[in-house]
């Protein structure tokens, strides 16, 4: 978690050139990962087709510390694999940082993947019975492995994806680079993002379409629910894998992407994030008016939602909470005193815009609640009157199993608290959510159906094996009640 949010494990890029035209792959892979930074910043790489010889790099730390020129001017090629991610609890070292890259019977192959397989374990325990040999405990190693045996006894790479895909179970969006070709594929139900587009005689794969901006790409489009896209220099191809039990669905994207994962300027399945901000700010105040003087965004995750909760209501939009951007991640919180002082640090409060004031403060998501408590503080300390808290989701009841870094329901406030429990812990004079019907109504244009799991159990991908028995109808129904 950052900031007491839940955090996207991981962002993807992928490019291929079939006219080997580009030389520069890597840099574009560079500037595609670092606008996807959002997504992971605990480790960055990249793997390079320097001719026919794969070459990777890879590190912990932002993509800017990653990477120097020294080590882009010399990663040339026309083909590339990106990978920004932040780690699993537990999940360490540098074993686990993408992309990785084997070299097997059938050549070479470089993966990058976002999401999160639920039965992993399963098949990492069969493949080791046959002799397989693990290296780490990720995901995307049971993938390339099962890849890579799966390749012996396919005709074609794109065969061997496909039995993959018939033996995973979860969501992924994922980029694998071979010798030639550059492949692209989601889950059969499409839960996390994938888009793919050109620049010049180059194709493009990301996790979302600002980073097909930052390079100048045009976007064609989203890769559908259980599309394999291959890219080579026979041109583009389309492949699906559609199980019996997802035929009648055109998808479920997450919808913590329009939350708070994917970045304001990208537009996933054909809906803009940032217009989804302001429309469930817009339901938020019909759905919860609040008599106040200002509305206040809660920085910086809650200002699209807070713009559309002033809009809709007529109260003036104000800025009130500051974000000192400046506050390292190292920031040392150790004793009670070092995290007071980290929220004094981290948020300050414009004074003459709050004292004598009821304010009601817009916060995309609550997951813990503890960085709003400190904030709600911080506004009573300089002067509020009132502070009533909205927020632009339902409570978030349920862990997330599909690649999102938090997975204990005891991390979240709302599995075993009531809203006025919650109200009282935070210390707001009153708290609403915004129901999930009107999130989901505000992720407008959009082409697919929501994961929204989080909010309401459904897990439509499934959940792990040892998790099966927490999520059976009687628990969801005990957690109904609640
Ligand atoms: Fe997204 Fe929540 Fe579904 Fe996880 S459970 S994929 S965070 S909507």
């Amino acid at each position: 978690m950052s900031d007491g949010k839940w955090v996207e494990e991981c962002g993807v890029f992928g490019v291929f050139d079939p006219k080997k035209v580009l030389h520069e792959a890597a840099r574009l892979a560079y500037y595609g990962i670092f606008s996807l930074q959002h997504r992971g910043q605990e480790s960055a790489g990249i793997v390079v087709n320097h001719a026919g010889q794969f070459l990777g790099h890879k590190g912990v730390g932002l993509v800017v510390d990653v990477f120097d020129d020294l080590h882009l001017s010399m990663m040339t090629g026309h083909a590339a694999v990106g990978h920004v991610r932040f780690p699993d609890p537990g999940e360490g070292g540098s074993d686990v940082i993408q992309p990785m890259q084997i070299k097997s019977k059938a050549g070479q192959l470089a993966i990058a993947t976002n999401g999160s397989i639920i039965n992993a374990d399963e098949i990492r325990t069969q493949l080791k019975e046959l002799g397989a040999i693990f290296q780490t405990t990720a995901d995307f190693e049971v993938i390339l492995t099962l890849l890579a045996r799966n390749r012996i006894a396919s005709d074609c790479i794109e065969d061997a994806i496909l039995q993959v895909m018939s033996e995973i179970k979860g969501a992924y969006s994922t980029v694998i680079m071979t010798d030639d070709r550059l492949i692209g594929f989601r889950d059969p139900l499409g839960i996390r993002p994938l888009i793919i587009g050109k620049k010049d005689s180059s194709y493009i794969f990301a996790s979302e379409s600002c980073a097909l901006d930052a390079i100048g790409a045009e976007t064609i489009r989203d890769v559908l629910p259980g599309e394999v896209i291959t890219v080579s220099e026979d041109g583009l191809f389309s492949r699906y894998y559609i199980p019996e039990e997802t035929a009648h669905s055109n998808g479920k994207l997450c919808i913590f992407e329009f939350v708070y994962f994917a970045r304001p300027d990208s537009c996933l399945d054909g809906a803009s994030v940032h217009q989804s901000r302001v429309n469930t700010g817009r339901a938020l105040a019909r759905e919860a008016p609040c008599e106040c003087d200002v509305v206040v965004a809660a920085p910086d995750s809650g200002v699209a939602a807070a713009m559309g909760y002033a809009m809709e209501s007529g109260v003036p939009y104000g800025s009130a909470l500051l974000k000192n951007r400046y506050i390292g991640r190292t920031f040392i919180q150790a004793t009670q005193l070092q995290r007071e002082m980290s929220v004094r640090l981290k948020f300050s409060v414009l004074k003459s815009e709050v004292r004598g004031k009821k304010i009601v403060i817009v916060d995309d998501s609550i997951v813990r609640g503890t960085t709003m408590r400190n904030n709600i503080q911080i506004l009573r300390e300089a002067g509020a009157k009132e502070v009533h808290l909205r927020v632009a989701s339902p409570p978030v009841r349920f862990p997330c199993y599909y690649g999102v870094s938090a997975s204990n329901p005891d991390e979240l406030t709302a599995s075993r608290s009531s809203v006025e429990e919650i109200r009282t812990a935070i210390g707001a004079d009153s708290l609403a959510y915004v129901s999930l019907e009107g999130l989901k109504a505000s992720t407008e244009g959009i082409l697919c159906g929501h994961c929204a799991s989080c909010f309401d159990g459904a897990f439509p991908a499934g959940v792990p094996e040892c998790h099966a028995e927490i999520y059976s109808a009687q628990s969801l129904e005990d957690n109904e009640a609640k």
